[in-house]
């Protein structure tokens, strides 16, 4: 998710020095997991921030999700069946999923089925033995209904599927919020498949994360086969017009815009296949097979997989738009191919995506980042006064700049220890050896030790907990 907009640091402020040049070493091999054959098995874990959402003792393999929207009367009526493995024994299967939709009917494994939604939770009364794999079926319709984001970002917006007046249809659903649209283990540590078929009237288009697939009648297709975290699925229906580009070495790039003031944007989302290629120059191959950006009313922009959900008016002005696409699509590598397992490590996100824009934005002026950090360090001190270290972020404070620029900066200080060199390669073997998996910060550590062969755990530690600014 794009940065809040109050304390953005940007600012060019005096000259300093650059980073001392560190001499080459050999770096140690780095194993590359193969996920284009993923299950969708993931370890699932309880979320501290979030507790309500996610179920630890389940773990969704795929989601298959029929939908149909229909804008008079605003009515998604929709069907998932959900294959999911228990982790535990479980005496019901209890997914996320909003209390705005009535059931029309459940199945397991194609018996039929009984349930409820209850506090937030589609409940059906069927246990699991551990190991157990299983198919969910459920049928259900309603008006989807948003649910408010735990957040004082000044950009703060409801979470969840919202319908526009004009019966459109988009969503933003970071931390949660997926729940709005189909039931879903919503914690992003259960990553899963998805095959998504939306059927929308004549003369209008649905586009959602994956890839897409085939357009037939009014149905329009979406795949994912790498997992992805429910977070970053994306959903949104209008009257889009669709432009098409190619990116480095054929990689295809999806724009949708619905209108004048979309298509104005146009310029800005053209330099997609450039971003692509900065990022590949330092961190190897886009992980996923498409990518893409859909414009939506919103105020903020969002990474998820594979298509952008992006806030048409956060593109209207150039540099910002090409601080934004840089930074969404930064995070295919760092935060998507490879994300939090729970929401108390935000910042592994968001420091990656956060220190690429500001690295992008320098170009090749090394003393910009020298003025960068003078900058950020000030903003530093007061963020972890006002809302805490990035390690711990507050739950009613979601995706706040501490999580961004705090983690930015400890990502800065491994760069100039390290150089260039060694430090990029960090980060792509991060990315590529963990694409499709959750991690941790413990999981962090130990790799960058690892592969650095250095101790940095104080270094990160202290970034990441100190509540006032490391020296
Ligand atoms: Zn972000």
């Amino acid at each position: 998710m794009r940065r809040a907009l109050a304390t953005m640091v940007t600012v060019l402020l005096l000259a300093g020095c650059t980073p001392a040049p560190v001499e080459s070493r050999p770096l140690p091999a780095v194993t590359v997991q193969d996920r284009t054959n993923s299950d969708g098995t993931s370890a699932p874990v309880a979320d501290p921030i979030y507790p309500a959402y996610g179920n630890p003792s389940l773990d969704v393999l795929h989601y298959g999700l029929a939908l149909t929207w229909a804008p008079q009367p605003r009515t998604l009526t929709g069907t998932a069946t959900i294959r999911l493995r228990a982790v535990s024994a479980v005496p019901q299967i209890r997914l996320d999923f909003s209390a705005a939709y009535g059931i029309q009917s459940l199945s397991v494994d194609g018996a039929a089925a009984t349930g409820r939604i209850t506090d937030g939770d589609l409940v059906v009364d069927h246990p699991l033995a551990a190991g157990a794999v299983t198919t969910l079926g459920v049928s259900y319709a309603g008006t989807p209904a948003t649910v408010p984001m735990p957040s004082h970002r000044g950009d703060v917006e409801p979470l969840g599927l919202t319908v526009t007046p004009d019966g459109d249809l988009w969503t933003m659903q970071e931390p949660y919020g997926a729940s709005t649209w189909y039931p879903a283990n919503d914690q992003p540590s259960d990553k899963a498949l998805y095959d998504i078929a939306v059927t929308v009237p004549d003369g209008w288009s649905a586009i959602a994360s994956g890839t897409p697939g085939p357009a037939s009648g009014g149905t329009f297709h979406y795949s994912s086969t790498y997992p992805v975290a429910s977070y970053l699925t994306t959903l949104a229906v209008g009257r889009y017009t669709k432009t098409e580009l190619t990116g480095p070495h054929g990689l295809p790039i999806t724009l949708w815009t619905r209108t004048a003031s979309d298509a104005a944007t146009l310029d800005s989302l053209g330099r997609l296949p450039e971003y692509v290629q900065w990022l590949e120059d330092r961190f190897g191959p886009y992980p996923f097979p498409s990518t893409g950006a859909v414009l939506v009313p919103s105020a903020s922009a969002m990474e998820t997989q594979q298509m952008m959900t992006i806030g048409a008016p956060v593109l209207k002005d150039s540099a910002t738009a090409s601080d934004v696409l840089l930074h969404e699509l930064a995070h295919q590598w760092f935060g998507d191919a490879v994300g939090p397992s729970t929401w108390q490590d935000v910042w592994l996100n968001e420091g990656w995506a956060t220190y690429l824009e500001q690295l992008h934005r320098a170009g090749s002026d090394p003393a910009a980042m020298d003025r960068w950090e003078r900058a950020a360090r000030s903003a530093d001190a007061d963020l972890r006064h006002r809302l805490g270290p990035p390690g711990h972020p507050k739950a009613d404070s979601f995706a706040e700049n501490n999580v961004y620029l705090c983690p930015a900066l400890m990502l800065h200080q491994l760069r100039k220890a390290l150089g260039d060199r060694e430090f990029f390669a960090l980060g792509r073997a991060w990315s590529a050896a963990h694409t499709g998996t959750a991690q941790d910060r413990a999981a962090f550590v130990t790799f960058v030790n690892h592969r650095t062969g250095r101790d940095f755990t104080s270094l990160i530690d202290a970034w990441l907990d100190s509540p006032t600014t490391p020296s």
